[in-house]
């Protein structure tokens, strides 16, 4: 049961994360900043976009200028990400800031596009709205200030953030690598390193991590299931998904924070968690990745880092099947429950 005995840990440093971000916003000389490493912040990143009216006119056409700049509505089962289940990113249309990952797009039935949790909690601010007779909480980009819709706590379980956003406010980037003109713009890494609600709590951090899912890969048998990974019999490693801008971090860089977030001289464990399920493994998707991967085990190796040897296994991405949807984002779930 090491997960349950972790809580109080965890609960701890995500009370000082949420007040670092209280603090950032406050005032810009008091930024949030993780120990982990130079990569590991986010709330100070987002840049702030400043445009006159004239200016946002000029780029806008005056159906997104209605919405995003003079918070306006669009009609209900109109807009075009309405019904859009692809996988990837929902970017600000203002501006282009990754807002929400396609994984936390649910149907609530509104007419709206709506999403349970944004990328990363400063990417947006809230602000009250009593118009039209009501009290509501405005949902704005937080780089450039557009309009992008409103938050209400009719959402699904856990958290019950329901995130009501116009389409017409939203852009979308696929992570679906055939589509052309996106396919340079991410790459796809995949690690293994012990329980993966950590993990990818920690990839999410990272500038240029544009979105990460947990999941099971790297098993021997189809459709694999918490339950069935738990027992230690299906082979599969718990594992995260993580998608990133290599222009903004490179592969090594995220396999260097690998390293940095877990044990890899321990064998099928970190720390309390045992199985094979909680496996050092790095997933590669091509030839470079391989390379990267067992360069680095060499040069740790080599190092006086550690006492014992690295035991990450370097494998070739096998099928990854998403985890389920409580597994996703676990530690921003808990951060948010009251
Ligand atoms: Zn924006």
């Amino acid at each position: 049961m090491g997960r349950i005995m972790r809580f109080a840990g965890i609960s701890l440093i995500f009370l000082s994360g949420i007040l670092g971000v209280r603090t950032a916003e406050a005032g810009p000389s008091r930024g949030l900043r993780v120990a982990d490493g130079p990569a590991m912040e986010e709330t100070t990143m987002i840049q702030k976009i400043r445009k006159t009216d004239q200016e946002w006119k000029g780029i806008l056409t005056a159906e997104q200028y209605r919405v995003l700049r003079q918070a306006g509505t669009e009609r209900p089962f109109a807009g075009k990400y309405n019904d859009h289940y692809e996988s990837g990113v929902y970017v600000c249309g203002a501006c282009g800031t990754p807002l929400f990952a396609s994984v936390t797009k649910y149907d609530h039935g509104s007419g709206w596009p709506s999403f349970t949790a944004p990328i990363a909690e400063g990417r947006l601010e809230y602000r009250e709205d009593r118009s039209h007779g009501m009290v509501r909480t405005e949902v704005r980009c937080a780089a450039c200030g557009s309009h992008l819709g409103h938050v209400f706590d009719d959402g699904p379980a856990p958290a019950r953030k329901h995130f009501c956003i116009n389409s017409i406010a939203l852009g979308f980037a696929s992570a679906n690598r055939e589509e052309g003109m996106k396919k340079e713009t991410t790459e796809t890494a995949l690690f293994a390193a012990g329980c993966f609600w950590g993990v990818e709590d920690k990839f999410g951090r990272i500038k240029g991590v544009i979105s990460t899912r947990v999941g099971y890969t790297g098993g021997h048998t189809k459709d694999p299931t918490y339950q069935k990974v738990c027992s230690d019999t299906t082979g599969h490693a718990e594992a995260v998904e993580v998608i990133f801008d290599p222009k903004k971090v490179s592969y090594g860089e995220l396999l260097d924070a690998f390293f940095r977030f877990h044990d890899p001289t321990q064998i099928n464990r970190q720390g309390p968690d045992t199985g094979t399920q909680y496996r050092s493994a790095v997933f590669t998707l091509n030839e470079a990745q391989k390379e990267a991967a067992l360069e680095a085990i060499a040069k740790l190796d080599a190092s006086a880092r550690y006492d014992c040897p690295v035991v990450t296994q370097v494998l070739p991405a096998s099928e990854f099947t998403q985890a389920e949807d409580y597994h996703q984002k676990y530690y921003e779930k808990l951060s948010q429950r009251k």
